[in-house]
């Protein structure tokens, strides 16, 4: 190439720069990683070029066996990774080599070289996730050149090349036939990367279910042309025979899956691996994670990947399972869709809704079968995705009661830490002929509540919700196994199990009606006293020990969900609540006394605001704090005169 114009000189990105520069310079664990990033973006355009072949039949090379080669020149200290995919047109080559798609990859990569100065282990593996991955070849190479032409018809060939610091040059290459050829430039203390069997090893390890061959170049030394062998085992994984595949090899795809990153402890919870004929041919396997994905409330969350007749049509397909499904990971293939499909077109096909029916009653069913052989790995399952399955609860009226079922709850009767509301109707005690619940914001607080005495001293055990949409789960739930859920904090609770709302009389009512008379002058100056700020007060049949409580009005929205709306920047004004009195209680008697009395009526009302402070302080809520230490302080000062 005597006659070919100088190479033009460019810039990189600032934020290309600055990540370059860690890289090279910062970044020296696990270096291995650049060839698993190499290869992947090699498998990437041969995934392109097949899937752009579909819709453009002049796209050259049509005729190729795909295969990522990889060879090594240890005279010149190179190794070369050569793929024949999709290339790059010269544009390609500049915008895709000089530029990072991905944003928060600097920040990521200043916080992971930080980590590594202070004697830490960067999660360096992650680079791959950060878009970098290109250029990670910088870990190892003082220089890449890329040799890369488009499959596009008359495209021209280019030569990219840099030494990584600062700029590249971009210069027309005669590289012969499509696709992109990378030569690394191995540093002086990298050239193990040269070694046959080290990236054998590398390759297995991290690529070995690429689709495609990803092969070595071995010279014999009596032949002019290399052979070929073969590194990685390919084929897809899922058409293989479940029974023939052990846990290490679902564990490996699994990282596959992920994209590589599995840290310690983060296995899979749980698997299913079908392979489905009739009516609809299908494989899937799919992993119930081992942790919450970080990007599960983002739209562009990573779903199952689609896979028609093991050419991967879209990377993230979200129609495969019910969106509140969506932490499910793992791959899906038929042959029973088109290969040129679109997001829009999916949504009509019947067979990707027929596969969707299969894949969210057998993904269901694996939570099920998980909850019933392993209680604690079920927990773990719920803690991490307990959140999606209420949502599921709200959504998919048709699988109401499977997700029921699955639901647990913190409970105040029984030791193990989440309950099934299958076990809590079991081990009612007799008598109890509703399902009793409280919310809030934590079991810690919860289980302090005064709400829950009376109930305490029959043996019922309450329900704990603690998680923002459990409200949400309750209106939806309504009953259980014809068991009524009813808030020990709403209306005038009836421990028969009804609302006070029914009129329905009791032997208790009977005691309440005369306790009601008894404390007929409290209540009365209490209404009065405290009229803009609580709806009623009266006696309480939910009290035992403590003096006071809040109770939420029957068929109002109860003080949580305000809270929960509040939180959320909801414009909700605190409806009044009824102020419960314990007949019972010393204070309250001595309060009533002091009213009737009429003799300090000052300090009969500053009993009656303390009724009322107490009764929020045991919510954690002090709504007049000035107030409230007025009046405790006044009560101290009467007690240190005495
Ligand atoms: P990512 O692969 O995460 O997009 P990379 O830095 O690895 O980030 O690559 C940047 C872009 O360069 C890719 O998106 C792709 O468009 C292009 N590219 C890299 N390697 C190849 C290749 N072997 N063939 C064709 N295009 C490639």
């Amino acid at each position: 190439m005597s006659d070919t114009p100088a190479p033009e000189k460019h810039e990189f990105k600032a934020e290309v720069a600055a990540v370059l520069k860690l890289v090279t310079h910062s970044l020296y664990t696990n270096r291995e990683i650049f060839l698993r990033e190499l290869i992947s973006n090699a498998s990437d355009a041969i995934d392109k070029a097949r899937y752009t072949a579909l819709v453009d039949t002049s796209l050259e090379g049509q005729e190729l066996e795909p295969s990522v080669r990889l060879s090594a020149d240890p005279e010149r200290g190179v190794l070369v990774i050569e793929d024949n995919g999709i290339g790059m047109t010269p544009d390609e080559a500049r915008a895709n080599l000089g530029t990072i798609a991905h944003s928060g990859t600097l920040a990521f990569l200043e916080q992971a070289a930080k980590a590594q100065a202070d004697g830490k282990s960067p999660d360096v593996q992650l680079i791959g996730q950060f878009g970098v991955g290109f250029y990670s070849a910088f870990m190892v190479a003082d220089r890449v050149d890329v040799f890369t032409r488009s499959a596009l018809p008359g495209s021209e060939g280019v030569h990219w090349s840099s030494t990584g610091d600062g700029s590249f040059t971009i210069a027309p290459s005669d590289k012969a036939g499509r696709g992109t050829r990378i030569e690394v430039h191995l540093k002086e203390d990298a050239k193990e990367y040269l070694d046959h069997y080290r990236l054998e090893n590398i390759v297995k390890r991290y690529s070995n279910f690429v689709m495609y061959p990803v092969q070595f170049a071995v010279k014999k030394e009596d032949q002019d042309e290399p052979e070929w062998t073969q590194l990685n085992e390919i084929g897809a994984f899922w058409t293989q025979n479940a029974s023939e595949l052990n846990d290490e090899d679902y564990k490996e795809f699994y990282k596959h899956v992920m994209g590589g990153f599995v840290l310690p402890g983060d296995e899979p919870l749980g698997r299913m691996h079908l392979s489905m004929d009739a009516p609809i041919q299908f494989h899937a396997v799919l992993f119930i994670p081992g942790r919450r994905p970080a990007d599960l409330f983002n739209e562009e969350s990573k779903h199952v990947q689609l896979f028609a007749r093991r050419v991967m049509v879209m990377e993230n397909c979200d129609k495969l399972l019910p969106t509140y499904l969506r932490f499910m990971r793992g791959v899906v293939d038929s042959e029973d869709l088109p290969l040129n499909v679109s997001r829009e077109m999916l949504q009509e096909n019947k067979n990707l809704s027929a596969i969707r029916r299969q894949l969210t009653r057998k993904t269901l069913r694996l939570l099920s079968d998980t909850a019933k052989e392993d209680r604690e790995r079920y927990e773990k399952v719920f803690e991490n995705f307990g959140v999606f399955l209420k949502e599921g609860l709200h959504l998919d009226a048709g699988h109401k009661d499977e997700l029921t079922e699955l639901l647990r709850f913190g409970s105040t009767g029984h030791e193990a830490k989440w309950v099934s509301l299958r076990e809590y109707v079991d081990t009612m005690p007799e008598g109890q002929q509703a399902i009793y619940y409280i919310t809030g914001r934590s079991q810690e607080e919860l289980r302090g509540s005064p709400h829950l005495e009376a109930l305490r001293d029959r043996g019922y055990a309450v329900i704990m919700m603690t998680d923002a949409v459990d409200e949400w789960v309750v209106q939806d739930l309504a009953e259980y196994d014809g068991k009524k859920l009813i808030s020990v904090t709403a209306g005038d609770l009836n421990l028969d199990g009804s609302t006070g709302d029914e009129e329905k009389k009791d032997d208790s009512d009977d005691k309440d009606d005369g306790l009601a008379a008894e404390l007929a002058p409290l209540l009365e100056r209490a209404t009065e006293l405290l009229a803009d700020r609580v709806s009623a007060v009266r006696v309480s049949r939910r009290l035992t020990s403590s003096a006071s409580c809040l109770v939420d009005d029957a068929g109002g929205m109860g003080r949580n969900m305000e809270r929960i709306l509040q939180a959320a920047g909801r414009e909700v004004s605190s409806r009044p609540r009824v102020l419960e009195l314990n007949g019972g209680h010393s204070f309250v008697k001595a309060a009533c006394a002091l009213v009737q009395s009429g003799d300090d009526a000052a300090r009969a009302d500053a009993y009656i605001e303390l009724l009322h402070d107490q009764a929020h302080l045991s919510e954690g809520e002090v709504p007049d704090p000035k107030g409230t230490v007025a009046r405790i302080q006044s009560m101290l000062d009467a007690l240190v005169e005495k």
